[in-house]
């Protein structure tokens, strides 16, 4: 989903004192796996696919992870063909965490959302914490999941949430690029999507027109009436509107309309009140002409709600890694607030989630495009961006050692999750 920063707040108790633990160690591992990650990299980026249809990207990660020490995999995952399980389980008991590693691309554009770089991230991240596992004797389970479909409305994560492969999972993290700051503490929208049909009755425009009953005028009087409730929306609402079919022919009164109506918003309580404040403007286009309305509500997906403890590890780790490309996070971060949604949002409702966003080089100088464009596209596939996946790899893989090696750590993030969902269930925007 695309990334575009507006909004920062300050936050506040989100530091933490322990320094990071094998850091170095961390470092050199993800280092020593770039090669290999490179070539991934280029092949997937190389070979965009659309939702649902990555089969190159699938068949070559699970090549990948069963060419790795100790892993189990799973392809086509839970029914769902490009989705697939990697599991790294030494059997002494302990956290579960785990990675997700998105595939697919936009249409026309290619890799310009950058999910190569998520995936690469997660692999460099996943496999580096189940090499620290090894060697040092932790306990605890290590999952990457290959999570296809995030672009649209289907969500590849909310399939493999639903069909329990989240189950046993106690975190789950990820990233995703952009262009302007590193945050771990994201925040994107809720939205749904409505499908809305009306259905009248044909008749003469010209001899008749009063025999016939106008679904178009049902529609017209429906985009008017959200045009005008938009003046008493919130910030973060928006919702667009498309007229999908608006008749045929310009001598007769519709007997049919449709259109498609797209709204996002910062939480998922208010995008049900929103919901409902816009279908009411939907109704009211068939009580004014007395058109019948059919609307079909999508839900998509919700907005991503971040855990502060998680990121406050990632944020230790990233801090304090070699070769600082970039000004550091600040000690206490900032809550990012992005206007795009993902299906990571979904699961920070079931389990506690770390959304890393992270930026990348621009593709040529002066060339600095939004995700969802060409010059984006450009940029996800050069090697400067492909280390800036890797930094984030090795921050992702430190948050999950943190996890499995500081007592008492999953339990604070758990309550800390608890306490973001009570807030939410209050209607607050934690
Ligand atoms: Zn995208
Ligand atoms: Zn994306």
């Amino acid at each position: 989903m695309e990334h575009d920063f507006v909004m920062v707040e300050k936050e506040d108790g989100c530091s933490r004192d322990d320094p990071p633990k094998y850091l170095s160690e961390i470092s050199l591992l993800v280092d020593s796996l770039a090669d290999p990650l490179w070539s991934l990299n280029t092949f997937i980026h190389d070979n965009p696919e659309l939702a649902f249809e990555e089969f190159k990207t699938h068949d070559a990660l699970v090549k990948f992870m069963r060419s790795q020490d100790g892993w189990q995999v799973t392809p086509s995952a839970c029914g769902i063909k490009t989705a697939w399980i990697a599991t790294f389980n030494l059997g002494k008991p302990g956290p579960v965490v785990s990675f997700n590693a998105e595939m697919d691309a936009l249409p026309g554009l290619g890799h310009a959302c950058g999910h190569n770089l998520i995936a690469i991230a997660s692999l460099a991240a996943g496999l580096t914490a189940a090499c620290i596992v090894k060697r040092h004797g932790l306990g605890g389970k290590i999952v990457i999941f290959g999570t296809p479909g995030e672009e649209g409305y289907r969500g590849g994560k909310i399939l493999l949430l639903e069909r329990g492969a989240y189950q046993d999972v106690d975190i789950s993290l990820i990233s995703h690029p952009g262009i302007l700051h590193n945050s771990p503490l994201v925040r994107t929208t809720a939205f749904a999507r409505l499908e809305v049909e009306y259905f009248g009755k044909a008749a003469h425009a010209g001899k008749s027109p009063w025999e016939g009953i106008n679904a178009l005028d049902a529609v017209v009087v429906a985009y008017n009436a959200i045009s005008v409730l938009r003046q008493q929306t919130k910030p973060d609402d928006v919702i667009g509107l498309a007229i999908t079919d608006g008749g045929k022919a310009t001598n007769v009164i519709h007997a049919y309309a449709s259109c498609v109506c797209m709204i996002h918003t910062g939480t998922w309580s208010r995008l049900e009140a929103l919901c409902e404040k816009v279908s009411k403007c939907f109704q009211a286009g068939a009580g004014a002409t007395g058109a019948k309305v059919n609307i079909t509500l999508t839900e998509g997906y919700k907005d991503h709600v971040p855990n502060r403890v998680l990121a406050a590890s990632y944020t230790e780790y990233w801090n304090q890694l070699p070769n600082v490309p970039e000004p550091q996070i600040p000690p206490c971060e900032q809550l990012t607030h992005v206007p795009s949604s993902t299906d990571q949002g979904n699961l920070s409702y079931a389990l506690p989630s770390l959304n890393a966003s992270f930026a990348i080089p621009p593709a040529a100088p002066g060339r600095q495009g939004q995700p969802h464009s060409p010059e984006f596209e450009v940029a996800s596939g050069t090697y400067e961006a492909f280390e800036r996946a890797l930094r984030v790899g090795k921050a992702l893989a430190g948050t999950a050692i943190d996890v499995l090696t500081e007592p008492g750590l999953l339990g604070k993030i758990k309550r800390q999750w608890e306490q973001d969902m009570a807030a939410k269930a209050a209607g607050a925007s934690p």
